[in-house]
């Protein structure tokens, strides 16, 4: 396999907030990124139609994708409406024996949003399937010869639906890329205007800063993301990410840690 690396999130703007750090190393240290979104995002505006919105958002997808030299793919679901499903496994399993990644990052299992559950466990799912020759896909897809290494991001602000902290089990220190994470997400316009609008603050930008702070303070670097590896059953379960950019900081899990996921 390739030195590839697809994201695949629910909306766009989901994986340059959650991982565009881990995105902007990899791709300094060579690699292929493809960013893949369920959804256009067309519920991303309070005054635009849903086709008008959709279509301004995929051109900022497609623009933060090309900053990182990569490309931008969109499985066309609807915004609230990704579902684990056949249509949209077949479709993933496309996906992932067309770009061929070695690593894959999808959602926290657990999150505050269910499109962003349903996605990651599309993603888990499809990492498996990808290999098996007979798995639903589209004809003449090539199978991959292995099953992908596969991450979760932190969930949005770090906690389950129950607001239960979930804890990294790898925090990337992105000290070094922060500014041009600032300008993947600054692609995202549409989104930083909408909450500019609302709060009166630059919140797009300041928010992502202050989550990466708060990552960075648990290992003593300015700004980190924090990502778990998915060590189930056939999967890869070698620390690829920290081989490529070690060192790594890897203060968890606690010994004792009942209760937190
Ligand atoms: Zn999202």
């Amino acid at each position: 396999m390739d030195n590839i690396l697809l994201t695949l999130m629910a909306h766009p703007d989901d994986a340059e907030i959650l991982c565009g750090g881990l995105c902007c190393l990899l791709s300094e240290a060579g690699w292929e990124i493809h960013i893949a979104t369920a959804t256009a995002g067309d519920c991303g505006s309070s005054t635009l139609a849903g086709d008008e919105i959709a279509r301004i958002r995929r051109g900022e997808a497609e623009a933060a994708a090309a900053m990182l030299g990569g490309r931008y793919h969109c499985l066309d679901r609807k915004d609230l409406l990704v579902r684990y499903d056949d249509e949209t496994l077949f479709d993933v399993c496309g996906l992932l024996r067309s770009v061929r990644p070695r690593v894959v990052i999808t959602h926290s299992p657990s999150d505050y949003m269910v499109d962003h559950e349903e996605i990651s466990r599309v993603a888990r799912a499809s990492c498996f399937n990808a290999p098996i020759p007979n798995a639903p896909a589209p004809p003449r897809s090539r199978p991959l010869e292995s099953i992908p290494h596969l991450y979760y991001a932190d969930p949005v602000g770090g906690v389950d639906p129950l607001g239960r902290p979930v804890l990294p089990s790898l925090l990337i220190d992105i000290s070094s890329v922060i500014d041009a994470k600032t300008a993947l997400l600054a692609c995202h316009a549409s989104q930083r205007e909408w909450l500019r609008a609302h709060h009166g603050i630059d919140e797009y930008i300041e928010g992502m800063k202050r989550w990466a702070r708060e990552r960075g303070s648990l290992t003593g670097v300015e700004y980190a993301e924090g990502f778990r590896q998915h060590l189930g059953h056939a999967y890869p379960s070698d620390d690829i990410i920290a081989g490529v950019l070690g060192p790594l900081h890897r203060p968890f899990p606690p010994p004792d840690h009942g209760g937190i996921e």
